[in-house]
């Protein structure tokens, strides 16, 4: 599976005129990875710097990207978002620091602006081959081998040859690293007693599915590229939000949120 921040944004834009009722979602969606995107080419484009896996000593650059994406979402995000960025704007760098090296060390789901700041970050990290250091996260099966990060998204895709995951593959809510899973388990708990194992599906998407276990009551949506070969996992996840709420109706509790809030 090959993403990048533009075939995300081109999917988001996309699924954004299908689909009536989450335009909203999907047209804010889409507006904050062009904002991740502005922030990660930034990082990139940063002359003799590579990041030294130490967020703290990686602020001053990292700190750069934070006003553009707060005007994004300050422009175009939902009403409550959208006054928490602006006053997230008035706010010191010393408040937007702190709070970005709690959700490096201690990430949370629902710290919405300091997931999104980081995300672009996380991935230039693991693309320059640099290590998280200041980061010591617990290391377990149904965590990112990279960052040790909770999976967003699980995917099928044809297995290529000689692969051991059969097809499925796991897509990192931090550093958006993808990872070979095994496929009849729980990415939370690592429960592999089918008996346990439960997927549901709507006709609405039919290549999206909630993998549900009832060991842990943990669950996660799997896109099947299989089916649909041009989704992208991390956007078709968040155009499923119907899934979400069957899910939550259902007693499920999401391995992690997505960015907007689902
Ligand atoms: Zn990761
Ligand atoms: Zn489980």
């Amino acid at each position: 599976m090959k993403e990048s921040w533009d075939t995300r944004i081109q999917r988001a834009e996309q699924l954004a005129t299908r689909s009536e009722a989450a335009r909203e979602l999907l047209t804010f969606y889409g507006t904050l990875l062009r904002a991740q995107k502005e922030g990660y080419e930034y990082l990139r484009g940063q002359k003799g710097w590579l990041p030294s896996g130490t967020l703290e000593e990686d602020l001053p650059v990292v700190r750069a990207t934070v006003p553009a994406l707060l005007q994004a979402v300050a422009a175009s995000g939902p009403p409550a978002l959208a006054e928490e960025a602006r006053a997230l704007s008035r706010a010191g760098g010393g408040e937007i620091d702190g709070a970005l090296l709690e959700q490096w060390r201690a990430p949370s789901d629902t710290r919405f602006f300091e997931k999104a700041l980081l995300q672009p970050y996380a991935r230039w990290l693991a693309e320059s081959g640099a290590q998280p250091f200041d980061r010591e996260l617990e290391r377990r099966e149904g965590r990112c081998p990279f960052c040790a990060g909770k999976p967003q998204v699980s995917f099928l895709q044809t297995s290529e040859p000689g692969a051991e995951s059969g097809g499925r593959g796991l897509v990192c809510s931090a550093c958006l690293t993808v990872w070979p899973f095994r496929r009849v388990v729980c990415a939370s708990c690592g429960e592999e007693r089918p008996a346990k194992l439960g997927y549901f599906q709507s006709p609405e998407y039919e290549h999206i599915r909630v993998e549900a276990c009832d060991t842990c009551q943990h669950y996660i949506k799997g896109v099947d590229l299989t089916r649909l070969g041009l989704a992208v996992p991390l956007v078709d996840e968040v155009a499923a939000a119907a899934l979400d709420v069957w899910a939550h109706e259902h007693g499920y509790t999401k391995i992690e949120l997505n960015l907007v809030g689902l």
